[in-house]
């Protein structure tokens, strides 16, 4: 038989077999027009390699995590984890966890102070009162004292820094000239200050078939009727980071700007006391793995680790895999997107920049 014969009549059998329609025909009826896209998480058909991470390449300090525990039993626990995983600090953001208040958080990890950092937040205490500024610098103080090593995580997502304990900032954004007097004291007693600005940018853009990042977006929407929308929220936290060269500002979740990397790339350009974290952006950036490399090789210096979810042994083998190998075209459904991931395969040099070095520099204890 010749070649194009053979061609044109195994087509034709393909054709009567599955009866495939013609792009311009209307599609029948299917099973698949009953899932719906916020239960679309797929299993991987490709025969693609595996690589399980167990531990960091290298030591690790975890700069973004938070008080998950009950009890001094599961601090215990924790330890106990991030030993096995190769964790030696994690940073606990006292904001944006309502939980037991900071003097109790210092109280209750005291044994394992030595494994743990704390970040404290800005006390909005009667910010209306003339005593302030002069009685949220004095709260500062006392956290530092009390072993505080920075402040945050702050969080605004147009509201104001509604993350704040015990006092809630509501309609205070980083750039409001009231807390610039604390802001600037927070650079002179060397704490840095993580705050989280706006959300990803899928979760602002229409909540319909052209959106890419349709299920993670339909379940943090955010509507800024009544609010600062995305651009307001970067221009305050560029405001703020341009007026005090003299505090380190740590843009958690990479400023939540992952979509647009020479944007991101920029600022980090401008602003030599801003740096980011990777915490809690693992699928917002390993669906675009050459992309992230590309970055993060590129600013090496100014990237720290962070995870924000938990300390369940599984959690931290994610984000390894994703920094460390090269696998392609996995899906982890705790993320709830359908985006496929890939590993960034990151040099060792640059793995122990983002893992510690760079944690160890701004904290003053570099060796
Ligand atoms: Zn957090």
């Amino acid at each position: 038989m010749k070649k194009s014969f053979l061609f044109i009549f195994s087509a034709a059998l393909m054709l009567a077999a599955c009866n495939t329609p013609k792009a311009t025909d209307e599609m029948p009826a299917s099973p698949a027009d009953k899932v719906l896209v916020r239960d679309f998480f797929p299993s991987v058909a490709n025969n693609l390699q595996v690589t399980e991470v167990t531990r960091g390449k290298f030591p690790i300090i975890d700069m973004h995590s938070h008080d998950y525990v009950e009890s001094a039993e599961q601090i215990a626990k924790w330890v106990e984890t991030m030993d096995a995983v190769g964790v030696e600090h994690t940073a606990i953001m006292h904001c944006s966890w309502i939980g037991r208040p900071f003097d109790e958080v210092i109280e209750l990890y005291a044994p394992w102070k030595d494994r743990f950092r704390f970040w404290c937040c800005f006390d909005y205490t009667g910010i209306d009162s003339e005593e302030w500024p002069a009685q949220g610098i004095a709260a500062l103080e006392r956290c530092k004292e009390l072993g505080a090593t920075g402040i945050g995580e702050l969080g605004d997502k147009g509201e104001g820094d509604t993350y704040a304990r015990p006092a809630d900032g509501a309609g205070i954004h980083i750039d409001d000239p009231r807390i610039q007097p604390l802001i600037a004291k927070a650079g002179e007693l060397r704490m840095p200050i993580s705050i989280h600005i706006a959300e990803p940018i899928w979760m602002y853009l229409p909540m319909d078939d052209k959106n890419d990042g349709l299920p993670n977006a339909a379940c943090w929407h955010v509507d800024t009727t009544n609010c600062l929308g995305y651009e307001q929220l970067m221009t305050s936290f560029e405001n703020a980071v341009r007026q005090n060269p003299g505090t380190i500002f740590i843009a958690c979740h990479y400023l939540n700007m992952t979509h647009d990397w020479p944007r991101l790339g920029a600022l980090l350009d401008k602003y030599p006391n801003m740096y980011v974290d990777i915490s809690a952006r693992v699928a917002e950036s390993a669906h675009t793995p050459r992309a992230t490399r590309e970055f993060l090789i590129k600013y090496q210096n100014r990237v720290l680790f962070g995870t924000d979810n938990g300390f369940e042994p599984s959690m931290y083998a994610g984000i390894f895999r994703v920094l460390e190998t090269n696998d392609e075209h996995f899906y982890v459904p705790e993320y709830n997107y359908h985006w496929a991931l890939s590993g960034f395969n990151l040099p060792d040099e640059v793995l122990k920049k983002i893992y510690r070095e760079n944690a160890l520099r701004i904290l003053n204890e570099y060796k």
